[in-house]
């Protein structure tokens, strides 16, 4: 895959602050990135130096093998989409859409035209000559999408632009904006909190902290390999377990913990005994079992959460710490979920995945 934009060691600052501290990422053609990361994590300042709305302070940033050092917003092929809209109050839906096509010269009978089918593609030619102040927001969505693919830009950028929309119209935006990527073949960088979206509609996340990115990969990647205790505490819904590597007495590798050994999956045995590591064990790994499983652990139930698919079961062990369970709907009929009752799951230990002990991550929770 050819990169569409390469962002070479940027660094942004604004006085003392490092908002983006020596950042590197290619973007393919035609990807679908999506960027996640607590609030100030610099998300919205990598999108802006895209989009040229902010200079790098060191570093450079790529569009099809081009610098764009230097070249402001209009100049380049990144327009950006954001949660506050930024149309024009003062034109109507068409002269919206029309705006950037006129200011690159097209003549009036042409960018009707290409305007027009934009509207058409996003069901809102009906509102071509409505005022903007009377549209919904929804509605509004749509033409600040037609009016930034109307010049058929390599890169849309995209900073949380469903964030105001209510969660009926989130879903439906959802999958409009990926079809219309699929069809169009357009790459998107898209700021997302939220993990529905981010993980079903894009090709590679990228997880941001503290200016910097902590990891980068395909939705299972890093739901089922995070590098580190921050990216799993922050993806959520895992459970992770501290310990040292020992042996017991059948020479397998084993986790200690609190609430006893946990067998290591057979990738970490190359770990050394006495070495301190973290086990993550994703939520729907975990299975509720009566009988023998290769790794149980039991736990009073403490809470439940309906979620679309099933339910999230958490338990607390008897030392005090909580696991999280993900049970199928299908699952639920037979099972009482009397509050206080003792459950015990079981996980196979190739399902548990190693990260580092990392204290540099201990201070995000
Ligand atoms: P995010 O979008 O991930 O929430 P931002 O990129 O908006 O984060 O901000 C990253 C950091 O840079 C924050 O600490 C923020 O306060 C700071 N920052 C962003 N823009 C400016 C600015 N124009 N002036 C000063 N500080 C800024
Ligand atoms: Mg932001």
């Amino acid at each position: 895959m050819s990169s569409v934009l390469q962002i070479k060691n940027v660094t942004k600052r604004f006085g003392a602050a490092t908002a983006v501290d020596s950042l590197s990422l290619d973007v393919g053609a035609g990807e679908f990135l999506a960027i996640m990361g607590s609030s100030g994590s610099g998300k919205s300042t990598l999108l802006r130096m895209i989009a040229g709305l902010e200079q790098p302070s060191e570093g450079d940033i790529l569009l099809n093998d081009v610098s764009t050092r230097g070249l402001a917003a209009h100049e380049r092929d990144t327009p950006m989409v954001w949660q506050s809209l930024a149309l024009f109050p003062f034109l109507n839906v068409l002269e919206n859409v029309e705006f950037g096509l006129k200011m690159r010269g097209v003549a009036p009978a042409e960018r009707r035209k290409r305007a027009m089918t934009w509207l058409e593609r996003l069901e809102i030619e009906r509102f071509a000559k409505r005022a903007i102040t009377e549209l919904s927001g929804g509605q509004r969505q749509r033409v600040a999408l037609a009016r930034s693919l109307v010049t058929e830009p390599p890169v849309l950028l995209l900073d949380e632009p469903l964030s105001a929309l209510d969660a009926h119209l989130t879903m439906r935006m959802q999958s409009v904006l990926s079809g219309l990527q699929r069809e169009l073949g357009i790459t998107f960088v898209y700021v997302t909190h939220s993990h529905s979206e981010a993980f079903s509609m894009s090709d590679r996340v990228v997880i941001m902290s503290e200016g910097r990115i902590q990891q980068i990969g395909t939705p299972r990647d890093l739901y089922l390999r995070p590098v580190s205790r921050f990216v799993a505490e922050f993806l959520g819904a895992n459970n992770i377990f501290s310990g040292e590597v020992r042996e017991d007495h059948q020479g397998e590798k084993v986790l200690t913990t609190e609430d006893g050994p946990i067998r290591l999956p057979e990738r970490a045995y190359s770990r050394a005994l006495g070495e301190r590591i973290e086990l993550v064990v994703s939520s729907d790994r975990l299975v509720l079992t009566d009988g023998e499983a290769p790794n149980r652990l039991s736990g009073r139930l403490i809470g439940e959460e309906f979620i679309g698919a099933g339910v999230n079961l958490f338990l607390e062990t008897g030392s005090g710490r909580e696991i999280i369970i993900q049970v199928p709907q299908r699952e639920l009929n037979d099972l009482s979920l009397t509050p206080g009752r003792s459950l015990t799951v079981g996980w196979l230990p190739d399902d548990g995945h190693v990260i580092e002990s990392d204290d540099r991550f201990r201070h995000v929770s």
